[in-house]
């Protein structure tokens, strides 16, 4: 007695012994019949369900013993979340209206049941965003990495935003002991073997006639800066020397407090240094010494000092425009030196190959050390010693350099 006889698309369920329930998908009809014991056997038995609903039994098959009627195929979480309107419980009761009225076939319609809440659709939806949720994560990381890597370039960038620490001639992290680390164009500073200043010793020159330096020297508006480590003169114009026959143009000069030069380890109150460079890179360096006082040297007996009591005027100039902010360009109007004034009148000299006396203590620097102090007064030294003191690098050693002194 098989009850589908149309193309319906079924699903089976085992109601009782011999009885199975059939649900079209895509009619929504419900149909009852009987089939055979061995078709029984090959039947999926679905998980039977406790069950209250076994009042039904006896209107079925009243000879079968004593079995649970199962429930759907919802899930039990389903008829649980729907107990105060039970479906098995309304379709168990519709069934067995039309066992006990009709014969052979029975028919249920799903028109003859109760109308149910939706519930899977409110399953699904759930299941839809997150699905679309685990879509976009994975699409949404690729793009999130470059701004990872931007964060970690940033924080690769960071040491080059350190500030350099400048040089200094005081000790600490930027003193003459550690130029050679605050920059690798440094190295000469500590690896040199040809470095300034050094400790000339009178007794060991080597004493000759050398041709006398030229000095071409012009007067120029003045242009001056306190650098934050000495005052320091722009030259302008021509202004030349002329040493064994090659011309070296003046750059600038500066001055040191106490001398970095030091004779027989003796300093001078004071030096000015004329740097003079030539359109080859080489450069010469004109020393003179400063001082108040032409006994500085004298229990030595090696010089005579040029001794005078009157101001230079040069200096003096210098020293009145000396800007109130360093490391700011001035050029006071109409203001005009002669640096000849720097220069002692007796111009013989000692001479030796060197370096330059700050970073990046660059050798091959002809040092031209005039013999005879420029004189100035104690009041002028006094005023340089407001602005800077201690100016001065530490000696370095003469190694086999020879020293040169013209008689
Ligand atoms: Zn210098």
């Amino acid at each position: 007695m098989n009850m589908i006889s149309n193309p319906c698309l079924t699903i089976q369920t085992l109601v009782q012994r011999g009885v199975r329930i059939s649900l079209c998908l895509l009619c929504g009809i419900f149909s009852l019949g009987a089939f055979a014991a061995d078709e029984k056997s090959k039947e999926p038995t679905p998980t039977p369900a406790p069950s209250t609903t076994q009042s039904a039994k006896p209107a079925i098959v009243p000879a079968a013993p004593a079995v649970p009627l199962p429930v759907s195929k919802a899930p039990a979480s389903q008829a649980v979340a729907k107990s105060s309107n039970n479906p098995d419980q309304d379709m168990t009761d519709v069934l067995v209206k039309k066992i006990n009225k009709s014969s052979g076939d029975i028919v249920l319609r799903s028109s003859d049941l109760p109308p149910q809440p939706l519930a899977p659709k409110a399953e699904v939806k759930p299941e839809v965003k997150i699905e679309k949720k685990a879509e976009v994560k994975p699409k949404e990381s690729p793009k999130s990495e470059p701004i990872v890597i931007v964060v970690k370039e940033e924080l690769i960038a960071a040491p080059t935003i350190v500030p350099e620490i400048p040089w200094t001639y005081a000790d600490g992290p930027g003193g003459p002991n550690n130029w050679a680390n605050l920059k690798k164009e440094n190295q000469l500073c500590a690896m040199g073997k040809m470095q300034s200043p050094i400790n000339i010793i009178t007794d060991n020159t080597v004493k000759g006639n050398l041709s006398p330096i030229v000095f071409e020297y012009q007067p120029f508006l003045l242009s001056l800066m306190d650098n934050g480590r000495t005052v320091e003169v722009s030259a302008r114009g021509s202004n030349n020397i002329l040493l064994n026959e090659k011309r070296y143009r003046l750059v600038g000069i500066h001055f040191h407090k106490p001398s970095e030069e030091v004779f027989n380890g003796e300093r001078a109150e004071m030096s000015a240094h004329l740097v003079h460079e030539h359109y080859d890179g080489s450069k010469v360096i004109v020393a003179v010494m400063m001082s108040s006082s032409s006994q500085l040297f004298a229990a030595s007996e090696k010089r005579r000092w040029w001794a005078t009591s009157e101001e230079n005027p040069l200096f003096q100039i210098i020293l009145s425009n000396v800007p109130l902010v360093k490391n700011l360009s001035s050029s006071p109007r109409n203001v005009v030196i002669n640096p000849l004034q720097l220069l002692p009148e007796d111009r013989t000299y000692f001479t030796y190959m060197g370096s330059l006396t700050e970073p990046p203590c660059t050798e091959g620097v002809t040092w031209i050390i005039m013999k005879n102090p420029l004189i100035v007064t104690a009041q002028q030294i006094h005023s340089f010693g407001q602005i800077y003191t201690n100016n001065f690098r530490p000696l370095q050693l003469q190694g086999d350099r020879i020293i040169k002194e013209i008689r």
